[in-house]
């Protein structure tokens, strides 16, 4: 899926590989609607998109876009990207874009995903798209503790720590994935209710968020994420599908899986209070 760490990661191999280049077919087998939802007709995007050059990729918080020239694509969720050269075309495909220099990037998806089209200049009125245009994301530089601690208000102090930061959008580009070592790191049990938290916790959970925001980009994503190149993420979860099996790497107590709010929560007993 698709978080803060893996847009960024997109985004950079995205302007490595297809920035400048002129998209020459635009494919894809866009009738399976059950787990790719498409906005705007795909089967518009050949001809509103063919022949055109890309001109920009913006890397947004819990998706990325791709400009192309007058239109802009965007993606989300369990969109995988991968990007081939002289390579056969894939037979899976969900949206697939063939360069001028016989490169393609192609889009299969896992569990759900989303792809749009729109025209730039008219914009998109997706109210998840506009959200994320006007909220302030965790590396703005108003992200500040204040900024942080005034999202806390009667309706959100009744929250889990988990839905506290990981739904509604409320902290852009965190979700099931990225939530679990913020909460491990801040020493806090995913089900906390937000109303016992105290200010030391809560500068400690600000903290953990900003730095392990910070640390999974530089580490160019997640290691339970690919990249655009089919690769593994540098970051090495702490508390993951990849590492629930072993001790706590703090405490050596064995750590517990659960499903909770739509997905799994990880977390060590011992010392998430
Ligand atoms: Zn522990």
């Amino acid at each position: 899926m698709i978080e803060l760490p893996e847009a960024f990661s997109i985004a950079a191999d995205l302007r490595k590989t297809i920035l400048n280049k002129k998209i020459i077919h635009v494919g894809g087998h866009f009738t399976d609607h059950k787990f790719t939802f498409y906005m705007g007709d795909p089967n518009q995007y050949n001809q509103l998109l063919t022949n055109k050059m890309v001109t920009n990729i913006v890397e947004r918080y819990f998706y990325v876009e791709i400009q192309i020239e007058d239109y802009t694509l965007w993606f989300r969720d369990g969109a995988n990207l991968r990007y081939c050269q002289n390579q056969p075309l894939p037979k899976k495909s969900k949206l697939l874009l063939v360069f001028d220099d016989g490169s393609y990037l192609n889009m299969t998806t896992s569990m759900y995903a989303a792809i749009g089209s729109f025209k730039t200049a008219a914009g998109c009125d997706h109210p998840y798209y506009q959200t994320e245009l006007h909220t302030i994301g965790p590396l703005h530089p108003d992200f500040t503790y204040a900024h942080f601690k005034n999202l806390l208000n009667e309706q959100t102090l009744k929250l889990s720590a988990k839905a506290f930061l990981a739904t509604d959008q409320r902290i852009l580009g965190v979700g099931n994935g990225s939530v679990q070592d913020i909460l491990f790191h801040a020493r806090l049990h995913p089900k906390r209710k937000m109303i016992t938290v105290n200010e030391n916790e809560l500068k400690c959970l600000y903290e953990s968020l900003i730095t392990t925001l910070k640390a999974m980009i530089a580490a160019h994503g997640r290691d339970t994420e690919k990249d655009i190149f089919n690769r593994s993420g540098g970051y090495r979860t702490l508390l993951s599908k990849n590492t629930y099996k072993s001790p706590c790497p703090v405490c050596h107590h064995p750590l517990c899986k659960e499903q909770y709010l739509g997905g799994s929560i990880y977390y060590c007993p011992h010392c998430q209070k």
